[in-house]
């Protein structure tokens, strides 16, 4: 198994990054949230409870950055955790175009701060020291014993109450090289998100341990003290990765994270931050109505989605048909006839290298953009091998289309009567694109939008309509 090692790559990509560094508890995680506009990191008043690495996108009067929430940098590094945090935040570091020390404006000056300072100085990058916790004019006076880490211009922030913080942005952002705005879309080199889910023991961490290698199973260290939406980088066969929530699946200290109820309510949390889902079926157990709920919240939010079956090892013991019992998930899932099956044993790591490689090629398919000549073409021949039925007594007309999204690829037709298509209809156009297109391995969405007839007899002009995609 290569992917472990692999898994220390970090994700590359063009926008510029900054790294948000410093002790436990300093307040990076709130101003991460800030930032980024969302409460992604649960802040909590426990030191030491950002263990992983955390990235985000933000921006800042229009310039976009990626943001790295690092775990802290412990510089009395006593036990294991303390060892793979500051390891976890070296990697940021080298990550980062700009680094931004956090300080405890309440707390005061650490003895480990200039020990930081100068670790952060050493990496030549721009550092920028905020003192953060400065929330009201009385606590400015904090601010001036940080003069001794010999910085001449430090930022008296307040994170939680936003005061200052677009002084620094403005600092900051100004360090930051310009995005390579040159290279085709950004997407490409964005790390994919990937959503590990499925119901209790099917498998979810061990297929986890197995994609992101032993060191970064920091999480099961420390039991019980970890953070919920916590995401953990990785290499899909190259291609820069996060799998989201993966400290949620691994904790498995509170008897509730062995609930159903409560890893189906998780999973549906993962879907909706991933681009693609990881769906792992126990395979002796086969697809129950629990697996069935949470693929199709997936399928309803156009995700891209991956059927994979765990413990084919046990499966192979009683001498199963691979073939067979592909087609029994599909009888029990007929909505996802487009949803590759792999066959996997996390244990032994048995299927792994080719789900990764099964996960790409969805992945390529999802993100896929065909020129709008292409697309008109596979609509024109699908219409005139089968045209659409009659609408009182008309004809139904398609004009032409566009695809108007990715991930899920989305196509908008622009339609006489798009009220009067019909579901079957809909569902043969949209097979014909998958198959004419290449997104076999991806759901489609159309959107059908109403034009006026070139005949103006009737001189009735109806408002563009959007139809329901599908
Ligand atoms: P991290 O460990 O560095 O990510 O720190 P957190 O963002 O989790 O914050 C640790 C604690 O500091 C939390 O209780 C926050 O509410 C608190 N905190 C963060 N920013 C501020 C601030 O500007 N003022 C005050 N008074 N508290 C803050
Ligand atoms: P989770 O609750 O979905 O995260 O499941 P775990 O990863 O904790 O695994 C649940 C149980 O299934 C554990 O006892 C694992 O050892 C076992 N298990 C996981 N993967 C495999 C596999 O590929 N083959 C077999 N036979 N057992 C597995």
């Amino acid at each position: 198994m290569t992917v472990a090692s692999t898994a220390r790559t970090a994700p590359a990509c063009r926008l510029p990054a900054i790294a948000l560094v410093g002790r436990p508890n300093v307040g990076k995680s709130t101003l991460f949230n800030r930032l980024i506009g969302q409460r992604k990191a649960i802040v909590h008043d426990l030191p030491g409870v950002t263990r992983d690495r955390n990235y985000g996108e933000a921006q800042w009067k229009g310039k976009r950055f990626r943001l790295i929430d690092t775990g802290g940098l412990v510089s009395d590094a006593g036990g294991k955790l303390e060892q793979t945090i500051q390891q976890q935040t070296r990697r940021a570091v080298e990550e980062a175009d700009a680094l931004l020390l956090m300080l405890d404006g309440k707390e005061g000056l650490n003895p480990n701060d200039r020990e930081a300072a100068d670790f952060l100085r050493r990496s030549g990058k721009p550092v920028f020291f905020a003192v953060n916790k400065i929330d009201s004019p009385r606590r400015e006076d904090n601010l001036y014993e940080f003069y001794r880490l010999g910085e001449s211009r430090l930022f008296a922030i307040s994170a939680e109450h936003g005061l200052g913080v677009a002084e620094l942005m403005e600092a900051v952002t100004a360090s930051l090289p310009a995005a390579e705005e040159s290279a085709a879309p950004d997407e490409a080199a964005e790390p994919v998100r990937i959503a590990v889910v499925g119901r209790p023991n099917v498998g979810k961490s061990t297929l986890i341990n197995r994609l992101v290698g032993f060191e970064r199973s920091v999480v099961d260290a420390a039991p019980g003290t970890t953070r919920d939406a916590i995401d953990s980088p990785f290499s899909l066969n190259g291609e820069p990765g996060v799998l989201v929530d993966t400290a949620g699946i691994r904790r498995k200290s509170r008897v509730s994270d062995r609930l159903e109820y409560f890893t189906i309510r998780r999973s549906l949390r993962s879907v909706d931050r991933g681009d693609l889902v990881i769906h792992v079926i126990d395979g002796p157990e086969g697809v129950t109505d629990q697996d069935a709920q949470i693929l199709s919240y997936a399928h309803d939010r156009g995700k891209a989605i991956l059927l994979a079956v765990n413990k084919w090892d046990r499966m192979e013991a009683q001498g199963a048909d691979p073939e067979a019992y592909r087609r029994q998930v599909y009888e029990r899932l007929p909505f996802l006839e487009f949803a590759p099956v792999v066959l996997i044993a996390a244990a032994t790591g048995f299927g792994i290298r080719k789900m990764l490689a099964t996960a790409r090629a969805v992945l390529a398919d999802y993100r896929r953009q065909v020129p709008t000549s292409v697309f008109n073409q596979a609509l024109q021949s699908s219409v005139k091998a089968h045209a659409a039925p009659f609408s009182r007594g008309r004809p139904v007309k398609f004009y032409y289309g566009t695809q108007t999204g990715k991930a899920p690829p989305t196509f908008t037709l622009f339609v006489n009567a798009p009220g009067s298509v019909t579901e079957d209809y809909r569902r043969y156009l949209i097979n014909q694109f998958r198959r004419a297109l290449g997104f076999s391995l991806v759901p489609v969405r159309l959107i059908l939008r109403a034009r006026r007839e070139a005949s103006r007899g009737t001189g009735r002009t109806r408002p563009p309509s959007r139809g329901r995609s599908g």
